[in-house]
Formats: C-alpha cells, sequence, structure tokens
C-alpha cells in the first residue's frame, strides 16, 4: 500500500515519463554502508587527496595510492547493493530508465544487475586497474597479491606505463567519451532523477540544470538541500532506498 506523497509523487513522475535518465551520487551508496569520502569527517578531510599529477611524478605517491585502495577494500570490499540500486535495476530493465549516470566508483550499479553499457562512469570504476599508457586492464586482487610480496604495484608489463584503479583522481581530466554520452542521454530523456548527490561537484552537476532548461522534469532524492532544489519538479530530503523501492515498487 503506498499511502506516501512524496513516493507516489516520484511513482507518477516516473510513470509519465517516456525515457528516465537516473544520476547518482555517493548517497545511494551510504545505504549500503560506503562512506561519503567528500562529506564532512569524510576521508578527505583527515587524509590529503593525492593528485594525479603527484601519482605520475612519485614512486612513494603511487605507493601510498595503493596502500590506501586496498585497505580501502579491506573496509568496504563486501559492500552490496541495497534497495535503491535495485530500484534503479529495475527501472532500466522495465525500460523506463535508458542510461544511469554515477559519480561514485564502487561498481554497485554494475553489481545490482544494471547492464555495463548502460552505465556512464564520471568519476570512473576502483573495482579494476588500467595503465594509463595502453589501457591494459589489470585485476584489483592480483595486483594486491604483487603488492603485498614486493611493496610496489609494478608497471605495465606490455608497455611499461603507470598502473591505476580506473578512477578519476582530484586533479585528472574528466573522461571525455563518458561525459559525452552523459550529456547526451540527458538530452533525450523527459525525466532526470537525482538520488543522493548533492550536486556541489561540477561538471557533473550541471546535467540536471541541461535537463531542466531542455524541457525535462526533475526529481531529486537527496538527503540535504541541494543548490538544484528550486529548479526542480519534485525535492524529497529522505533516504534513497525507501523513497525509490516505494516509488519502483521494489523491496
Ligand atoms: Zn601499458
Amino acid at each position: 500500500m503506498n499511502t506516501d506523497r512524496d513516493i507516489a509523487a516520484l511513482a507518477r513522475l516516473i510513470e509519465k515519463a517516456r525515457r528516465a535518465v537516473v544520476f547518482t551520487g555517493a548517497g545511494i551508496s551510504t545505504e549500503s554502508g560506503i562512506p561519503d569520502f567528500r562529506s564532512p569527517g569524510g576521508i578527505w578531510t583527515q587524509m590529503a587527496p593525492i593528485y594525479f599529477d603527484e601519482f605520475l611524478a612519485s614512486e612513494e605517491a603511487r605507493r601510498e595510492t595503493w596502500r590506501r585502495r586496498f585497505a580501502m577494500q579491506d573496509a568496504f570490499g563486501n559492500a552490496a547493493p541495497n534497495r535503491g540500486h535495485r530500484a534503479v535495476d529495475a527501472l532500466v530493465r522495465r525500460g523506463k530508465v535508458g542510461a544511469v549516470i554515477t559519480q561514485n566508483i564502487d561498481g554497485l550499479h554494475q553489481a545490482s544487475g544494471v547492464p555495463p553499457e548502460q552505465i556512464i562512469e564520471l568519476h570512473g570504476n576502483t573495482t579494476y586497474a588500467t595503465c594509463l599508457d595502453c589501457g591494459t586492464r589489470y585485476e584489483i586482487a592480483e595486483l594486491r597479491a604483487v603488492f603485498e610480496r614486493d611493496g610496489a604495484v609494478p608497471p605495465c608489463d606490455r608497455c611499461f606505463g603507470h598502473v591505476k584503479t580506473a578512477t578519476v583522481s582530484f586533479g585528472q581530466a574528466m573522461p571525455v567519451v563518458a561525459m559525452r554520452r552523459a550529456e547526451q542521454e540527458t538530452l533525450a530523456a523527459d525525466l532526470f532523477i537525482v538520488l543522493g548527490s548533492s550536486l556541489v561537484v561540477y561538471p557533473a552537476a550541471g546535467f540536471p540544470e541541461i535537463a531542466k532548461r531542455n524541457g525535462a522534469m526533475l526529481a531529486i532524492v537527496n538527503r540535504e538541500p541541494t543548490p538544484l532544489d528550486r529548479i526542480a519538479d519534485l525535492v524529497v530530503h529522505r533516504g534513497i532506498g525507501d523513497v525509490m523501492g516505494g516509488a519502483a515498487g521494489v523491496n
């Protein structure tokens, strides 16, 4: 039974939409136990981020980057998709949502079942690594075994380039292809749903504005107010699992 007005309003928007885009931030994954690293008290307020230039320039910075990555694995490696992820996956499978644009690097949309080709990762993905020069893919577990033996992750065995998680670091350029695809999907949508993003990190935060300017409806579900609440058609300051799960009929 659905007597909740927020949930009913979101369900109506989804019902009326022809093609929706979902845009997710850290807030959807906090319900899986993954902290919002940029929030007050988050990891980046306690530990200085390592900028991309430092990673390229310094063996010590690379070692520290990998040390942190493996520590994260121990802390959050068992995180599983939650009700919010499952609701998004259900809407993708029903053909209602054409693409999921995410600022998250945790791979939980893939884990929930959304086909990888329908996920656009603006900040990359931390569940695997690539060579920065030739793009060869490396698996984290294998790199870790070498790191624990030798104290460092070795360079690419094909081209000797640096191997790094497939994430976009502070100071690293946004991925051009992903940004372009995100813009195309945004322009093709008549409903844009923001889930768990504070919408302060540009250029990513520009997509809801593009959608709105293009005539789409805009729904924002986020625990805290965002700078774009004033232009949204629906704003819900609550947890994502309950609201999206309710609206999509997913438990
Ligand atoms: Zn290489």
